[in-house]
């Protein structure tokens, strides 16, 4: 029987391309997304063209009564959850920490760093075998940011990047003997919509020549690293952070 994996902000990017990924490896897959339901659409539809199993779930996953609406939503449409993939998140426009107002930060730390802490909290309730769960595992998408700091750029994204690691490591030793793997991967510069949003489309390749291997990297190849973390394949990995970064 196919298990269960619901991903956070999977219309586009990361997220979209570790549903296709997920899908093709056999994991049924509820698609959130909070705004962008035509193209949450077009993944769901690629991943029955695949032959795969997907419906969508409308959230903005950095409000708990939505989160908790969510998880309810995905139950009822599929049952038991064995999967999260803790992927939603955003920049904002770029600017030294000294100019942030009260209001941005609010909102950095709602979506980046609360609704991760929510979503995990909902999905540990469903998955620990101490809640009478069967087990399963969680992925979340942080940042090289954490450790690169982005300073002139986005401090306050990086410091809630920083907050995704910590949870990840404490989280993982907590869970770990009722059946809850949890493990984060830290992309690089990715070529995604997430730069332009935060005020430079070109950033990748601005950046490009300060990636050891010299370029930007690809949605699917943070995919592919999710995928194997969710996979039976990492049965032994938890707490670790992953960087798929291109060396930077
Ligand atoms: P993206 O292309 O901008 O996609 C972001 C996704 O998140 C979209 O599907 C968006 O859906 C969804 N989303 C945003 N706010 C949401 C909310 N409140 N509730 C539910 N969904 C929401 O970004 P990406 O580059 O794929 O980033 C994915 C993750 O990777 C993020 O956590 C990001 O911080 C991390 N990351 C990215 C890079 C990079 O260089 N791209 C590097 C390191 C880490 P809607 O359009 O429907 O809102």
């Amino acid at each position: 029987m196919s298990r269960v994996l619901l991903i956070t902000g999977a219309s586009r990017g990361i997220g979209a391309a570790t549903a296709l990924l997920a899908a093709r490896d056999g994991w049924t897959v509820a698609l959130n997304y909070r705004q962008d339901r035509a193209a949450a659409e077009a993944v769901r539809e690629r991943i029955l063209a695949d032959g795969g199993r997907a419906a969508l779930f409308q959230a903005d996953v950095s409000q708990e009564a939505e989160i908790v609406r969510l998880f309810q939503a995905v139950a009822a449409a599929f049952g038991q959850l064995h999967g999260l993939v803790n992927n939603a998140g955003a920049t904002a426009p770029m600017g030294r920490f000294d100019s942030f107002d009260a209001e941005r930060l609010q909102h950095m730390l709602s979506l980046n760093v609360l609704g991760p802490m929510l979503c995990c909290r909902e999905a540990v309730r469903r998955l620990s075998t101490l809640h009478g769960g069967q087990g399963g595992v969680i992925v979340n998408v942080s940042s090289a940011a954490s450790r690169l700091g982005s300073a002139g750029e986005y401090v306050d994204y990086a410091a809630c990047k920083g907050a995704i690691d910590s949870l990840t490591l404490g989280l993982a030793r907590e869970v770990a003997a009722e059946g809850v793997r949890v493990n984060a991967v830290r992309p690089g510069l990715i070529d995604t919509e997430i730069h332009a949003l935060s005020g430079e489309p070109g950033r990748v390749a601005r950046l490009s020549a300060s990636v050891p291997m010299q370029r930007g990297g690809r949605a699917d190849e943070v995919a592919a690293a999710i995928v194997w973390l969710l996979s039976d394949a990492a049965s032994f990995c938890t707490g670790s952070v992953l960087d798929v970064s291109g060396g930077r």
